[in-house]
């Protein structure tokens, strides 16, 4: 180690060539130079001969850092301690489908079905017909469909999240309910 080491102010915003880091100069602790990352964090020991005062640039992009990293620690709270509202929609790309599968039978089920149709009013043409061919007279009967997530507001929105789902718009009732005749 060189023998004559300069000392600066507690304080001063140094450049530590053996490190590339910029950081706070604190002070002596032995034959080292303590110094402390601008913004905080652990300090490291530097070699009071090789560091020198920093430049307005080094300076500059330290205090950039620092201001980045603190903003970091706060978008990962954020993620822990705050969850985006969604509300959850109907996929218009997707063709919810219908379909029933006839369950008459006393060992077995008939098994025979209507396949995926994109209107009840299909399946329950298809029942009428099966009906009327077999005399069987019990059914199940599906729906599906595709939903998406959608964000719900803008971040920053205060209102609280509300999740929509169940059958399409303008259908009431359930998909398959009877229909009055
Ligand atoms: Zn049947």
């Amino acid at each position: 180690m060189a023998g004559q080491t300069k000392q600066w102010e507690p304080g001063t915003i140094v450049h530590d060539p053996r490190t590339g880091r910029v950081g706070e100069y604190r002070g002596q602790a032995g034959p080292y130079a303590m110094l402390r990352p601008v913004g905080g964090g652990r300090e490291w020991e530097a070699d009071p001969a090789l560091i020198r005062p920093a430049t307005p640039e080094e300076r500059l992009g330290a205090g950039v850092r620092a201001a980045n990293a603190r903003s970091a620690q706060a978008t990962a709270r954020r993620r822990v301690f705050r969850y985006v509202p969604y509300v959850i929609v109907q996929d218009a790309t997707a063709e919810p489908e219908y379909e029933a599968r006839c369950v008459s039978g006393d060992e077995a089920d008939c098994g025979a079905g209507s396949g995926p149709r994109p209107h009840p009013a299909e399946v329950e043409e298809w029942q009428r017909l099966h009906t009327q061919d077999t005399r069987h007279t019990r059914y199940r009967r599906h729906f599906a469909d595709y939903a998406v997530l959608e964000p719900a507001e803008p971040v920053g929105a205060t209102l609280p999240p509300t999740v929509v789902t169940g059958p399409p718009p303008g259908q009431g009732q359930h998909p398959g309910a009877p229909q009055p005749s």
